[in-house]
């Protein structure tokens, strides 16, 4: 089978930690162009300043992977199903749930696929805890996720900007792995959100759940992600079940304690994941829009009470 046509659109972190390396490694891809506004350029494909360049330049291309900030990614989105191609697209998918829910029926309309990613689910450890918790009650349950954001996102003005998220942008991938591992479903009751005062997005959030998993009204179930880390990071969720069992997940899902006990740790290959799941969706032509880590983000921002920090500088 030839390997699918891709280009990547928007060449920053992202695309260059993960995208550029795991497509070149995957035999069901092959890299045919980026576009990238600033002029950053990949080995052995052409750049392109504009999509529509590259939809005139590259007519075989099948598919395009957006690596841009959140707040962009609509209009990319749909321009790339009006050429035709199928379209990737990094997390959080769009900045509102309607635009998520347009490009979901965008496509299906075109008769294309379109794949919202959310890495952290592609662990091994959160496949296991997952099927540890099937059928469990919740009786506590503690999301740490906190880290600094000088140290992982360096001069990215727009994650400051309304529309990209700020703490939520690595938030959000403690709450798609909470979408995926929860026996129930997951509503947000309650969250306090802590902006610099010079800043349009969260520095840190607190959030309340609530769900039908609880194992009562005592049940705790909460976030916090905090930017202001310095020293060791925390990508850390603690689970307590009714059954008295204790389950934690840590470095990010990587690596799964029972009883304090490592019970399953596996190579990080997140982004290898994406691209094999990409590639099936694509041989089924399906698409995958999974919203539920989204709607936690935009719930707690709907029910968050506003609370203002110190201003931010870099
Ligand atoms: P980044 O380094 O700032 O790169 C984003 C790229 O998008 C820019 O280099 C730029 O590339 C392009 N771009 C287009 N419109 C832009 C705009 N209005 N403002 C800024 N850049 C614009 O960001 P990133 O860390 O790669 O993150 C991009 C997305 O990937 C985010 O949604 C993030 O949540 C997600 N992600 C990041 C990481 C990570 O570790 N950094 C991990 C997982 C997911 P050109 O100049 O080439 O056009």
């Amino acid at each position: 089978m030839a390997p699918y046509s891709i280009a990547i659109i928007g060449v920053g972190k992202i695309a260059r930690d993960q995208h550029l390396p795991v497509i070149a490694r995957n035999p069901r891809f092959r890299l045919a162009g980026v576009v990238s506004h600033s002029g950053a350029r990949a080995q052995g494909v052409p750049s392109f300043h504009t999509a529509a360049e590259a939809y005139a330049a590259l007519p075989d291309l099948d598919a395009v992977v957006i690596c841009t900030p959140p707040s962009v990614r609509h209009a990319l989105a749909r321009e790339a199903l009006d050429a035709g191609k199928h379209v990737m697209l990094e997390k959080p998918p769009a900045p509102t749930m309607a635009e998520m829910h347009d490009l979901a029926a965008y496509a299906a309309e075109r008769g294309r696929v379109v794949f919202a990613t959310w890495h952290s689910q592609y662990n091994a450890a959160v496949d296991e805890a997952k099927r540890r918790l099937a059928g469990a009650k919740l009786r506590r349950l503690a999301i740490e996720w906190k880290e600094d954001v000088r140290r992982w996102h360096p001069g990215q003005e727009w994650i400051w900007d309304a529309g990209n998220f700020g703490v939520f942008d690595p938030g959000v991938n403690a709450l798609s792995i909470l979408s995926k591992i929860a026996p129930g479903a997951i509503f947000i009751k309650s969250a306090e959100l802590l902006y610099p005062a010079n800043r349009d997005t969260p520095i840190a959030a607190s959030l309340v759940f609530s769900s039908p998993a609880a194992e009562n009204s005592d049940a705790r179930l909460t976030a916090e992600f905090d930017w202001r880390q310095e020293g060791e990071q925390s990508w850390n969720i603690d689970i307590e079940t009714s059954a008295g069992e204790r389950l934690r997940l840590t470095h990010g899902g990587s690596k799964l304690f029972v009883e304090g006990a490592l019970a399953c740790e596996a190579p990080m290959v997140e982004y290898e994941g994406l691209y094999e799941h990409f590639a099936a969706l694509l041989d089924a032509g399906r698409s995958a829009m999974d919203a539920a880590p989204f709607q936690l983000v935009a719930d707690a921002f709907l029910v968050g009470a506003r609370r203002t920090s110190e201003p931010f500088f870099w």
